[in-house]
């Protein structure tokens, strides 16, 4: 065995993470590098962090990388390696220690039940793809599912983006998102807080220590609730942020389509659905980080609604922006 596995192995990513700890160092550089390429705050979804750049979290990667290399070695012309490979089968069937049986742990670790094909079939070609295929379908399902699950996302639940091919919008669950290709960092920043909630607004930062009424309430009108499509469409607590909604307004105007103008118009008074139509426009989305960069930093200047002092708790307040 001592001498098969290293042949099979060498110079490959294909290291299996068997220790969740050890797997844990890697996810949280991962975690931290997206986030920080983002402009993510510490405490934002980590769901998020895949879904918008296309990128696979680290556990589930490896995987793959060893699963690809699997299938490299039974597409090899080398007849040696296809012979090891074979030898390394037998040896788990024969309840050895090897590189399969570690495969098989980690792929039947992972969140949805994936089936590791019997050792036979480890030798199929087709069998292998399938297996590939069914790791990523369960990546992609335990992402969409954190997604689904919380109201944090309502900006993104119901996404769709647009067929290559010509066919109708379709929900994707992993892709670069078209507003991460905005050229100013400043801008492709803050609208992704937006979208993915992790923006400076009463209603992210105050979510999980003064989630109420009082503690909600908007910095600049005192009135409504501090949530993006108040303060993006509806407050008038702050003339600049008013005269700054005026110029996006008309940015919008400028750059839609008939059809699109009569789209957002047809969705009526409710400020969410004019929001989510807005953040779906491409055509409108460098003016849309623009007005997003904006009302950060008029928010920041601002400060947040001032707590009466016996609801100020004793950690503070934290979270927004980074
Ligand atoms: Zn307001």
């Amino acid at each position: 065995m001592a001498l098969v596995d290293p042949h099979l192995v060498h110079g490959c990513e294909v290291v299996l993470d068997e220790s969740a700890r050890a797997r844990g160092l890697l996810e949280k550089v991962q975690k931290r590098f997206l986030r920080r390429a983002l402009g993510l705050g510490p405490f934002s979804l980590v769901a998020v962090l895949f879904t918008e750049t296309g990128l696979e979290p680290v556990g589930y990667r490896r995987v793959l990388l060893a699963i690809g290399y699997l299938l490299y070695v039974l597409r090899s012309p080398c007849v040696y390696v296809r012979l090891a490979l074979r030898e390394i089968v037998d040896l788990d069937q024969r309840r050895y220690t090897t590189w399969i049986g570690r495969l098989r742990a980690v792929v039947q670790a992972l969140p949805g039940r994936v089936e590791f094909p019997p050792p036979q079939d480890l030798l199929v070609e087709a069998r292998v793809e399938r297996l590939m295929g069914d790791v990523t379908r369960c990546m992609d399902k335990a992402l969409q599912e954190e997604i689904d699950a919380t109201d944090r996302l309502e900006l993104v639940h119901g996404r769709t983006e647009d067929d290559p091919d010509g066919g109708p919008p379709r929900r994707v669950v992993r892709k670069l998102r078209h507003y991460l290709r905005v050229y100013n960092p400043g801008h492709r920043k803050a609208l992704a807080r937006v979208l993915l909630s992790s923006h400076n607004l009463a209603t992210c930062r105050r979510r999980y220590t003064h989630n109420s009424a009082w503690g909600l309430r908007c910095r600049f009108c005192g009135e409504q609730e501090e949530t993006v499509s108040h303060v993006w469409l509806v407050c008038g607590g702050n003339e600049e942020l008013v005269a700054a909604r005026k110029s996006y307004v008309l940015d919008v105007l400028r750059a839609a389509t008939v059809e699109e103008a009569t789209r957002i118009r047809s969705l009526g008074p409710t400020p969410t659905l004019q929001l989510k139509a807005l953040l779906d426009v491409r055509s409108f989305t460098s003016s849309t980080a623009e007005f997003a960069y904006v009302v950060q930093e008029l928010a920041e200047a601002v400060g947040l609604a001032p707590l009466g002092a016996d609801q100020v708790g004793e950690q503070g307040e934290g979270g927004g922006v980074v």
